[in-house]
């Protein structure tokens, strides 16, 4: 059973229990939402439904953490996105396995992959497209010649989610997931937080302080907050 926070499900799962069950979908698609992505979906049912449909709906953020344990359900651990991927391609380079990268900006994906084969060795990266195409036919052509074992699907939400809810089981990919900007973080455009600032719960500031035209976003936070605390009052 899913552990609902503001009407998404989520999976109760440490970083290794993720990825065992990665290896075992066949067909589906990971999601890997944040507060902003839950707050979200309360104003979009298409995002909603792509939540709900997901094969794996995974922690993505320290707020959802606190969320769920304000109201008394608490998950197991947080479940980054990256970390997720980083800790599904290492398994699948074990197993000499094949990757696709699709999303981001023209370049990013071939930067991505460089930098994945060489930290990944067995990896095959089998195809790499940036996520600004119009026409989907070609996309899902490339894809289907390649078959990759794992698609990253990196448009930022909620286009990512409905995307991998159309195409899902209408594409030859083992398991697609929803990253957001992971392949920026991969090709070195974008930069992590460092490692303490992630163990503290403060990789939002991070960003923020790295990016302050994410402000906007970063307001949907202490909305999902008080919604959480408005739910916990009303003992739901
Ligand atoms: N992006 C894309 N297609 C689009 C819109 C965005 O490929 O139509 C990419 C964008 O270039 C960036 C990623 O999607 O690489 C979104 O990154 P962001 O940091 O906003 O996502 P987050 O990690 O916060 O979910």
């Amino acid at each position: 059973m899913r552990i609902d926070v503001l009407g998404v499900g989520f999976d109760n799962l440490t970083l290794e229990q993720a990825v065992e069950k990665a290896s075992r979908i066949k067909g589906g698609y990971v999601v890997t939402p944040n507060p902003e992505i839950v707050w979200l979906a309360r104003q979009n049912n298409d995002l909603k439904l792509a939540l709900q449909d997901a094969s794996m709906v995974l922690p993505d953020g320290i707020g959802i953490i606190h969320g769920a344990r304000i109201l008394s359900r608490p998950l197991k651990e947080r479940v980054p996105g990256i970390e997720f991927a980083s800790a599904y391609i290492e398994r699948l380079a074990s197993e000499n396995k094949k990757v696709f990268l699709l999303g981001a900006k023209p370049g990013v994906a071939e930067l991505a992959a460089e930098k994945l084969r060489k930290a990944y060795k067995g990896i095959e990266i089998c195809g790499t497209a940036d996520g600004y195409f119009k026409d989907d036919a070609p996309i899902i052509a490339a894809i289907n010649e390649a078959k990759p074992d794992f698609l990253l699907v990196c448009f930022g939400a909620p286009k990512q989610e409905i995307w991998m809810r159309e195409h899902s089981g209408k594409v030859s990919a083992g398991l697609m997931a929803g990253l957001g900007g992971v392949l920026d973080v991969y090709a070195g455009v974008v930069e992590r937080a460092p490692e303490a600032w992630c163990r503290a719960g403060f990789e939002w500031l991070y960003r923020l302080l790295k990016q302050p035209s994410r402000i906007g976003r970063m307001f949907k936070l202490p909305l999902f907050m008080f919604a959480v605390i408005g739910q916990r009052i009303r003992g739901r």
